[in-house]
């Protein structure tokens, strides 16, 4: 069991560790909920809702909604929806959301939880490699359209329990989609971090490293959420890869691409151009880590590059000024700078990269 502390507009804990499932009242209590809503998914209810939901009702009134997954969900019905069910099971401002599941799920029920009865009890419990990075920090959002995020809230969780037994149900995809993360953490923010992933051939949830290896991207994010919690200025390097990766990931939607794919891709673009912002033709972006992603499995190209719709989407990013693109780039490991460029020069850089 490891209990990392964040400290924010509240200070909440990260606990750690294994079979922790069963016994969330454990952490919880001290909030004294009068009734909890396990919001989840289908594929992580069947694995994983039981386990939960018995630990909890012997001391605690408890409903559960199951979600169809996916990203779809993070939208405006979705959204009413699971008012209407909060509404109807009678949750109270003494009551709370459990989200159970990864990412999507979690944006999704911390959004509903945040603005139901202008907030209520919001705990995390991560199911995915992923989430290791989305359930912590306290951004919670759906989605308007293909336009990612744009309704959205910076809402902390009360608690956040993670179970990494749970990650051994994922398949090899989202355990990949969820190492994008780890990766990003790594070069904004631990450069030691970074070399150890990419000389070890292999990565596996069962390794004894790797809880090691999630405790320091953890502590990266949680460093960087605690200095800058509503994104004025050093959170936007956790956007590192993500102006690209979120336009790709909506251009390339119905090709069963994930968030995390599709960040990976956009980290290498970020990389790309900081080595021409650096003077440096190959620099950080050769270091191995092309050779390493290929090696466990990454599918670095996409079927055709779309230049154009990827760059209207990605001056609608949120980190935008004056209708120039933002993008975050390293000066050299560990040192993230945001720089903005118009339209025209994203173009040029993407054909660039293209090649
Ligand atoms: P997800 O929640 O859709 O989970 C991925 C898939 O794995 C789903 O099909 C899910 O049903 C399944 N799954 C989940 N846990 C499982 C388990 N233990 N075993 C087997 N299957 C399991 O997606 P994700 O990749 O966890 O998260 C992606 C989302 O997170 C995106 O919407 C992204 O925008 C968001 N995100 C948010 C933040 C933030 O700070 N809020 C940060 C990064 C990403
Ligand atoms: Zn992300």
């Amino acid at each position: 069991m490891k209990e990392i502390t964040v400290k924010s507009s509240i200070d909440y804990k990260i606990n750690i560790g294994t079979r922790i499932r069963f016994n969330i009242y454990e952490f919880i209590k001290e909030f004294n909920y009068n009734k909890i809503a396990v919001i989840t998914d289908e594929n992580v209810a069947k694995y994983y809702l039981e386990d939960v939901v018995n630990g909890l009702t012997p001391f605690i009134q408890v409903v559960t909604y199951n979600l169809p997954s996916g990203e779809k969900i993070k939208d405006i019905s979705w959204f009413e929806r699971l008012q209407q069910f909060l509404l109807n099971e009678q949750l109270d401002r003494h009551s709370a959301v459990i989200a159970l599941g990864g990412g999507v799920v979690g944006d999704l029920s911390g959004f509903v939880a945040s603005t139901y009865m202008r907030g209520i009890g919001f705990v995390q419990v991560p199911t995915t490699l992923l989430a290791h990075d989305s359930s912590i920090g306290g951004k919670v959002a759906i989605n308007l359209g293909s336009i990612k995020n744009i309704i959205g809230h910076f809402y902390p969780p009360q608690a956040v329990i993670y179970d990494l037994d749970t990650l051994s149900t994922l398949s090899e995809q989202e355990f990949r989609s969820g190492l994008a993360e780890v990766i990003k953490h790594s070069l904004i923010g631990d450069a030691h971090l970074y070399e150890q992933l990419i000389t070890k051939q292999e990565l596996s949830v069962k390794d004894q490293s790797f809880e090691k290896i999630l405790h320091r991207s953890i502590d990266v994010k949680r460093v960087i959420v605690e200095a800058d919690e509503l994104e004025l200025g050093k959170r936007k390097f956790l956007n590192f890869g993500h102006t690209l990766g979120h336009a790709i990931e909506s251009v390339y939607q119905s090709k069963n691409i994930t968030h995390g794919e599709a960040v990976m891709v956009g980290i290498l673009f970020d990389l790309f151009v900081s080595d021409l912002e650096n003077g440096e033709r190959q620099g950080m972006l050769s270091g191995g880590l092309i050779t390493w992603l290929t090696n466990i499995g990454y599918k670095l190209a996409l079927s055709e590059w779309r230049v154009n719709q990827l760059l209207q989407l990605m001056l609608k990013d949120k980190k935008n000024e004056k209708q120039l693109i933002a993008l975050v780039l390293l000066r050299d490991y560990e040192q993230p700078y945001v720089k903005h460029f118009s339209p025209k020069e994203v173009k040029n850089l993407l054909e660039a990269f293209a090649k």
